[in-house]
């Protein structure tokens, strides 16, 4: 677990051990995906102390990783949560390299005697912070992980066999009366270390790297930072909730509480979300029971890839192994549905308000999947990829349970047999035509500033233009019905 290639550090951080730690050395705070001040339990632990804290930031192979949009994301969050704790008189510390080696330098540049952070569940995350913990006690450090991220730790809700839970509405039936701890305030002070170590730019990490001309595009859509967040909860319970039932299916309404970019970078805890949606529903607000719903279908995803971390790389459904899903990324009807060119106006919406936004409602989330997974047949690796690229909401395990949900190969998946009509679909959910209108500029003399804007955000290689005509459909609603209906019927996997 210790690194041998470190034996000065390692032998620095060993004669610590025997000395007994005063209680005054500082407590590493190491940031992940919990960038806020408010309801932060590991922050509020370690404030309580009255120990100087120094919080950390690390760009380590698993944040270079990211997708071009939740990258760039990361990046002005951290920006934010910066000028939140330097308004504090605190900082952040930016450091680079593999956690472990990091911490440790850290430790011995301040004389910190303990590290903080919030628990992370993707498999990749859990690896890395179960050695990380292991290596720091043994080196005679205090290392604690908290929770913050999920209102329900996934081994604490169970079946009645004792096995993690499958289905939605039994996890829901199993949670809903649980009593979801109490969101915790802003610290009042995070006292300040007597030096502060030095720190990287944040400027030099080249997060925007890869989002090319996106970024300028989506920049007005965020909502950056914890107050941000708050503000627009607090706008969600006052006018939208009470007709959420029906306008969070309505991508021509804005509806929903759009919080999951904060959500997934923990902007904002799910408990000040779920107390919220509580006190609505005290309130007799209609649609505060259907986003607390919401909420546990997030914390159900969380619960599916704790378990069943194959969610992420595999067919949930290992009958589905057999399935002759087309893999070929360079086929052209992959290209036209990455470039929003299918043809089919709901799928070609979606995918363009995603290249703008950031983000895509979440009934064109479940068309574009299944048009990709069904009528073309192709793998949802190819478009979870695809998701992960794009999405500035981008969250690994909501991620992973919306595609193979839609693909018909997860957990609690849609039956095969339900292959969406994007035809009807818009039709239904998107009476007067406002969505499509919104995103979608060829053949129309007047075509709207956010529909014209997807041509301005697109790299230029892909040579598209407002000007072209649209296409026609890659495959047809109802030809491609048929041809996955028939795949399915023939069921020899
Ligand atoms: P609201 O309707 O206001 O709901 C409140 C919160 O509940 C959301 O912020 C979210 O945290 C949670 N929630 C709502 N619906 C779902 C759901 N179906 N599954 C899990 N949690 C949910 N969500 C992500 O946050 N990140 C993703 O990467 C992501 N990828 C998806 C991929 C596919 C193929 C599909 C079908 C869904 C995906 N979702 C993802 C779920 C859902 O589309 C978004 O959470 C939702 O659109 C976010 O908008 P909102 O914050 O306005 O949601």
């Amino acid at each position: 677990i210790i690194d041998p290639g470190d034996d000065a550090l390692r032998i620095a951080i060993t004669r610590k051990k025997d000395r007994p730690l005063s209680d005054t050395s500082p407590i590493l705070l190491w940031f992940r995906r919990d960038l806020r001040l408010s309801d932060h339990p590991a922050l509020s632990a370690a404030c309580k102390t009255g120990r100087p804290v120094i919080p950390v930031f690390i760009l380590d192979d698993l944040v270079k990783g990211l997708g071009a949009a939740p990258k760039w994301r990361l990046g002005l969050g951290l920006e934010n949560l910066s000028d939140a704790l330097a308004d504090k008189g605190s900082r952040l510390i930016l450091r680079r390299g593999a956690a472990l080696p990091v911490l440790r330098e850290l430790i011995e540049q301040t004389g910190a005697g303990t590290v903080y952070w919030t628990r992370a569940y993707d498999p990749d995350s859990m690896a890395r912070d179960t050695s990380v913990k292991q290596t720091l006690k043994h080196d005679g450090i205090q290392a604690q992980s908290f929770g913050g991220h999920l209102m329900f730790e996934p081994w604490t809700v169970e079946t009645g066999q004792g096995s993690y839970y499958k289905v939605y509405t039994p996890f829901w039936n199993a949670v809903k009366g649980r009593d979801v701890d109490t969101p915790l305030p802003t610290p009042g002070k995070i006292q300040p270390p007597e030096t502060w170590p030095q720190s990287d730019n944040l400027g030099d990490w080249q997060m925007a790297q890869a989002m090319q001309r996106g970024a300028k595009i989506v920049r007005p859509y965020v909502r950056l930072g914890e107050s941000a967040a708050q503000a627009r909860l607090g706008a969600f319970m006052a006018h939208r909730v009470a007709d959420y039932v029906d306008d969070r299916n309505r991508p021509d309404v804005d509806g929903t509480s759009g919080l999951s970019e904060n959500l997934a970078l923990g902007e904002i805890s799910p408990q000040q979300c779920w107390h919220a949606g509580i006190r609505a529903r005290e309130e007799g607000k209609r649609g505060a029971e259907t986003f607390l719903k919401e909420l546990v279908w997030r914390e159900f995803a969380y619960h599916l890839m704790y378990h069943t971390p194959r969610i992420l790389t595999d067919n949930w459904r290992e009958d589905w192994n057999a399935f002759p899903w087309n893999e070929d990324q360079r086929r052209a009807e992959v290209q036209a549905w990455k470039h929003a060119r299918t043809g089919i106006r709901f799928v070609d919406a979606g995918l363009r308000e995603m290249y703008v936004t950031g983000r895509m409602h979440n009934r064109a989330r479940m068309v574009v999947a299944s048009y990709l997974t069904k009528h073309l047949m192709c793998h949802w690796k190819i478009g979870m990829r695809w998701f992960e690229d794009c999405l500035i909401d981008w969250d690994p395990a909501s991620n992973a349970m919306g595609w193979q949900w839609s693909a018909g190969s997860g957990p609690d998946a849609t039956p095969y047999f339900r292959v969406f009509n994007p035809v009807t679909q818009l039709k239904k959910f998107d009476p007067d035509g406002i969505y499509a209108k919104s995103w979608i500029a060829e053949d129309r003399q007047t075509p709207t500033d956010t529909a014209l804007s997807y041509f301005d955000a697109v790299p230029r290689r892909w040579g598209l233009s407002a000007q072209d005509s649209y296409p026609e459909p890659v495959v047809s609603a109802s030809d491609g019905r048929e041809k996955a209906l028939q795949a399915y019927e023939n069921r020899d996997f």
